[in-house]
């Protein structure tokens, strides 16, 4: 007998009471929301760019700021009627300047990769070099690699990791600085598991007058916490998304010396947007004000633990981890020696109720459509408060999820379902409605 067949009054069923207003007047919609509130409720989320934000969060997402046009920065507007609008923003703005202790903070980019465009437009002109890490060693798109508008209207140049460590190559990123004299650095990246030495890349920077970006979208909310050293005082700039481990809503932060402020800003706003997303900028102020208090603190440092140990456990079942383990929130495995393709592997975790994404691993011998590797990560299990003594747990699942990836057999899959969904019932998620 499920909820669903008999409602109990005293327990309502959520999906039945939420959204009231959404389900008369789109029942498709507010369907396919409730169906991924349950999927989200019910799954082991290791997709390390994912997690859940807070219910307050969240709620200020849905607010009627949204309806509100405010192109411009607070005081200078080109619209009227700003009264609560400037106010928002400049929390947003002081907040940001506060968390990470930067003279300057832009809190208008749409998403992480506007937020990148938005940098090559306050320094670049069209054709100039930009170096960053290439895209199947970790680095992103906006990084200048070639499909991305950053590496078809500019000059990409990359660097990876080396072959022997899985770490970033600096020795290759100060001959090819040397020799490319690249305008503009990026550090960081989307599959890197190891602490960024941002002093290394700004003396390199420094060396050839670039301006050094530290792009820290995966790793924001570790720097936050501290549990990553902080770019500040190396990187000329720093770009976040606020969406992964920073915990707040889809949206971007851009942040920078004094010296580059004005430079930035130009480049968000007219250079490239229009109006800001003011409930977004809202929210963003809402997951600042969250990761600056001590329970944030401990969130970041537990991410780290959690994704160390499982790591450790992962190794310990015969697991090829990039670089032999992790710094921060991100595990990558090679999966070449379990003999199983990264994305077959990646489909038979969906269908035991684990998300993960398949990946290129560095050097790679298959193609990133049908690659060696998965990646996971932490943030979304410790955000449900699920602690370092279950990730032996985890990494059973996972090893028997890839034997029966290879064997295909889907009664084993479906037992781990079962057993995920015994320990996400334990641990609720924020934001959800559902156990
Ligand atoms: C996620 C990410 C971005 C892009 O963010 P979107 O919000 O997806 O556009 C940029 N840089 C890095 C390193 C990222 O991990």
């Amino acid at each position: 007998m499920t909820e669903q067949q008999h409602p109990n009054p005293q327990h309502p069923n959520p999906q039945q009471t939420r959204h009231p207003e959404l389900r008369e007047a789109d029942p498709e919609i507010a369907a396919l929301v409730a169906a991924e509130e349950q999927l989200q409720a019910d799954t082991l989320r290791l997709i390390p760019s994912e997690n859940y934000v807070s219910a307050a969060v969240l709620e200020a997402t849905g607010t009627v700021l949204q309806n509100k046009y405010s192109e411009g920065y607070p005081g200078k507007r080109y619209y009227e009627g700003q009264q609560n609008i400037d106010q928002v923003e400049t929390l947003a703005v002081e907040r940001a300047r506060a968390l990470f202790g930067v003279d300057h903070a832009n809190v208008q980019p749409y998403s992480g990769s506007p937020a990148n465009l938005a940098v090559y437009l306050a320094f670049l002109k069209p054709g100039d070099t930009v170096l960053g890490m290439a895209l199947p060693m970790g680095g992103h798109l906006t990084h200048g690699w070639g499909v991305s508008a950053t590496g078809s209207w500019f000059n990409g140049v990359r660097y990876g990791v080396r072959a022997d460590t899985g770490r970033t190559d600096l020795d290759q990123v100060r001959e090819l600085a040397l020799k490319e004299r690249p305008k503009l650095i990026f550090c960081g990246g989307t599959a890197v598991p190891r602490t960024i030495d941002f002093a290394a890349f700004a003396e390199i920077a420094r060396e050839v007058d670039a301006v050094l970006v530290a792009d820290i979208a995966h790793i924001a909310g570790l720097v936050a916490g501290g549990a990553h050293p902080s770019p500040v005082g190396h990187a000329d700039v720093i770009s976040t998304t606020t969406h992964k481990t920073l915990r707040g809503p889809r949206g971007a932060l851009l942040m920078s010396t004094a010296q580059h402020a004005r430079a930035l800003d130009r480049a968000v706003f007219p250079g490239l947007q229009g109006g800001p997303h003011n409930h977004t900028t809202a929210a963003v102020a809402v997951a600042l004000k969250e990761a600056s208090g001590p329970e944030f603190r401990a969130y970041a440092h537990q991410v780290v633990d959690n994704a160390r140990e499982l790591g450790e456990q992962l190794a310990a079942r015969g697991f090829d981890l990039v670089s032999g383990g992790t710094d921060n929130h991100l595990l990558l495995i090679d999966l070449t020696g379990k003999d199983v393709p990264g994305k077959v592997a990646a489909k038979a975790l969906d269908r035991a109720g684990i998300v993960v994404n398949h990946n290129t691993v560095p050097y790679d011998t298959r193609t990133p459509f049908d690659p060696s590797g998965i990646r996971i990560g932490t943030p979304s299990l410790t955000s449900r408060g699920i602690p370092r003594s279950a990730m032996a747990a985890v990494a059973a699942w996972i090893d028997r999820a890839v034997l029966a990836a290879r064997s295909g057999d889907e009664d084993a899959l479906a037992a781990v379902r079962a057993e995920v969904k015994e320990l996400m019932d334990a641990h609720p998620a924020p934001g959800l409605p559902l156990g």
